[in-house]
């Protein structure tokens, strides 16, 4: 058996470990004759195996109390109309910043429930930057400001949290959640897939402040409400609980690597190695402002794009997988989640050496 290293934006590498515990547990689940998948949700098994995945979450994040976390379905995608629904509590306007492809989607789904004001935009240097803070045109009113701490496609990440004091802030946290430390406490809502740094598809994770929710906008589906996921602690219908058990596994991993704090000397290590090695080359280019580069997305382009084919099938035939750009992009990008190790990350360096040395 042959792993690659897998530079998928998502669904993504799952650390080794998690995935041999997996199967380990696959058939019997510590001496329940049946695998996670096989139980009842409201076993005292599952409950066991949900209870530490929420517990050891909040040790990770260190999540304050006052804060609901909740293991929902319908990926990031179904929190664009979860949020407005939720938040709105009878106010009309919401603030969106609009950093790239996925801020975009975020404001397009907001719109059919809210009036948007999007206070800051990167489109001025095509999505390769954040807007200054001082340069956001924030509502008096919000219900709450919406932003994309990291662009998944664009491969650009805020170095800092806005401020925005009493307003809600909202962060769609799907493609940097769990790569550094984060202070759960500046946020009024975050959200993430899990297909990239926390599980498998299937899952998504919401950490919300308890006193923002229970108010939702008339007509929203029972489903769609946080509160009824809040009160019935993400059970109201049946969750995805292989999902939910994979996500513990990945939890555990990060605890026993020192949690957040370590991971995040990991994650600057890698991506500092694979963005000097683009810099330090004039075959490879990176179009991202330097101080918001994203430690989790890397797109790069060579300086001969009909050269693109090639890199990718030698790449591939070296066991370093899925590097092809987002179709809106082009060129390449390599995902380098948590569970993408630093070999995989200096075996691609070599590998764009070698083949600048014989192609550029
Ligand atoms: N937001 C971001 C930042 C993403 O990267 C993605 C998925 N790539 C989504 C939202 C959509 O997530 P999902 O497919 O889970 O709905």
């Amino acid at each position: 058996m042959t792993r690659v290293f897998n530079f998928s934006a998502g669904p993504a590498m799952l650390p080794e470990p998690v995935l041999e515990k997996a199967r380990e547990e696959m058939l019997d689940w510590n001496g329940t004759g049946m695998s996670v998948m096989e139980m009842s949700h409201r076993g005292k098994a599952f409950m066991s195996i949900a209870e530490a995945a929420e517990r050891d979450l909040r040790t990770l994040m260190e999540i304050p109390d006052n804060y609901k976390v909740l293991f929902l379905q319908g990926g990031a995608s179904a929190q664009f109309a979860m949020v407005p629904m939720n938040l709105l509590r009878g106010k009309k306007r919401v603030d969106y910043v609009n950093t790239g492809a996925w801020s975009k989607k975020a404001i397009e789904e907001a719109r059919k429930y809210a009036d948007v004001n999007v206070a800051a935009s990167s489109a001025a240097d095509g999505f390769n930057s954040v807007p200054a803070f001082e340069t956001w045109q924030r509502s008096e009113d919000a219900a709450y400001l919406h932003y994309t701490p990291n662009e998944t496609i664009g491969g650009v990440e805020f170095p800092w949290i806005p401020e925005t004091g009493d307003v809600p802030l909202v962060a769609d946290m799907s493609s940097t959640i769990l790569s550094r430390p984060v202070d759960v406490s500046r946020f009024g809502l975050i959200y993430a897939g899990a297909q990239k740094n926390i599980g498998p598809a299937g899952l998504t994770i919401v950490i919300v402040r308890e006193d923002l929710i229970g108010e939702t906008l008339a007509g929203t589906p029972t489903m769609f409400d946080y509160k009824v996921h809040a009160d019935n602690d993400s059970m109201y219908n049946t969750p995805p609980t292989y999902g939910w058990y994979l996500a513990g596994l990945v939890f555990q991993w990060l605890l026993g690597l020192g949690g957040l704090k370590a991971m995040a000397q990991i994650n600057e290590r890698k991506a500092r190695k694979l963005y000097d090695a683009i810099d330090g080359s004039d075959f490879y280019a990176n179009p991202v402002d330097p101080a918001c580069r994203s430690w989790m997305n890397v797109p790069f382009t060579l300086a001969n794009p009909d050269l693109d084919g090639e890199f990718l099938k030698e790449a591939a035939a070296l066991g370093l997988t899925t590097l092809k750009g987002h179709r809106s992009v082009g060129g390449m990008r390599a995902s380098i989640y948590n569970a993408m190790p630093e070999a995989g990350v200096s075996a691609l360096v070599d590998f764009m050496a070698d083949f600048e040395q014989r192609k550029g």
